[in-house]
């Protein structure tokens, strides 16, 4: 499973303004702050790991100042070791993204639809794992509000967090395009999804027109609003199958609202989730470290405080532990209530991550 995470990493794929909503309360704001910051950690579970390995790394993780992992497989072992440190345990979900050979072999039909006409059940883009579910059929929704029902009974899942929850990338990471040798300086027709009947028919509903009748549907309002829509659909119906289970439902997603609506047509600060992740992977825009405040200050500001950010952070980006901090650091200062990262952070990394805290906070 890590080659999945770092496929997202190597090939494709989560101030002041901070502080603004509470302009005026300053006493609020500095409470606000010195609230101690919550860590994340994203990892695929190893079931050759031991009881003691996994109290020892889950205590590390705390000390360090995790308070909660991702895991993206089931394993009840790696759960309970790590709610016996203190730690939450939640579920990591692909949740758009299906390739699971059950469903791709009984419901083609469910599979998303570029401008050519393909389908994700047979023609998939890039790579043979983008395997894209449309967003606007109605046993979609119920799929998923069941698959999120079956992982949130279990006693021992505190939440479900979801990945791939959006459509597939229409533009890809610059710093991708030359890897897959192609110039995404517009929008091309066989990643822009989806164009099946039903999306087709309920965009006919809304706006009276149908989407193919339109000369340049990238350039549509609508047609864009429409899709935004169709995601948040699923993910407000997932909030309130979490909200029945009373556990936190929070989602992986593109760096900035701005990139997330223009690359994958996801609108997540209209989500109704309990935190997001945005995977503020600086090394995939070919930008530099400084650029992860301006990307926790965009997702801050137009979240309006409805729930706290945790700034996904891709080590491989970082040049060393010093720039990991200033990072980190970046995150934090610019209204982050926490960073997240991928994989099994060796020692030398938790201790940065703790010092980082530590400096953010004496710095305010
Ligand atoms: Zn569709």
């Amino acid at each position: 499973m890590t080659s999945r995470r770092s496929f997202v990493a190597t090939s494709l794929l989560g101030v002041a303004a901070a502080a603004q909503p509470f302009k005026g309360i300053s006493k609020d704001i500095s409470l606000a702050k010195k609230k101690a910051p919550k860590h994340w950690i994203w990892t695929n579970p190893d079931v050759k790991d031991t009881e003691e390995q996994l109290a020892t790394r889950y205590k590390q993780y705390y000390e360090a100042g995790v308070r909660g992992v991702f895991f993206e497989a089931d394993s009840e072992k790696h759960f309970r070791a790590a709610k016996a440190q203190k730690l939450e345990a939640h579920r990591w979900m692909w949740t758009m993204n299906r390739g699971e050979k059950t469903l791709l072999s009984s419901h083609p039909e469910w599979y998303a639809i570029n401008h050519k006409g393909e389908s994700c059940a047979d023609k998939p883009p890039y790579v043979d794992y983008y395997r894209w579910l449309c967003p606007s059929k109605p046993e979609v929704l119920q799929y998923l509000k069941d698959q999120v029902s079956s992982i949130l009974q279990k006693d021992y899942v505190d939440g479900i967090h979801l990945d791939y929850i959006r459509f597939c990338d229409v533009i890809l990471p610059v710093n991708l395009w030359d890897k897959y040798g192609i110039d995404q300086t517009r929008e091309l027709p066989e990643y822009d999804y989806c164009y099946c009947d039903v999306c087709r028919s309920k965009f006919k509903a809304w706006r009276g027109t149908d989407i193919n009748d339109i000369q340049y549907p990238q350039a549509s309002l609508s047609w864009r609003l429409f899709r935004y829509n169709a995601v948040n659909n699923i993910v407000n119906n997932l909030a309130l199958v979490a909200n029945s289970y009373k556990k936190p439902i929070t989602a992986a997603v593109f760096p900035t609202p701005e990139i997330a609506r223009r690359n994958v047509r996801q609108d997540w600060t209209n989500w109704n989730l309990n935190g997001i992740c945005p995977m503020i992977y600086h090394g995939f825009y070919k930008e530099k470290v400084e650029w992860i405040g301006d990307a926790v200050t965009e997702g801050v500001h137009f979240l309006n405080g409805r729930f706290p950010l945790y700034a996904g952070l891709y080590l491989p980006d970082f040049k060393n532990n010093e720039e990991l901090h200033k990072g980190i650091v970046l995150a934090l200062q610019h209204g982050a209530a926490g960073v997240s990262l991928f994989g099994n952070p060796p020692q030398d990394i938790l201790d940065t991550l703790k010092s980082a805290t530590a400096s953010s906070q004496n710095t305010i």
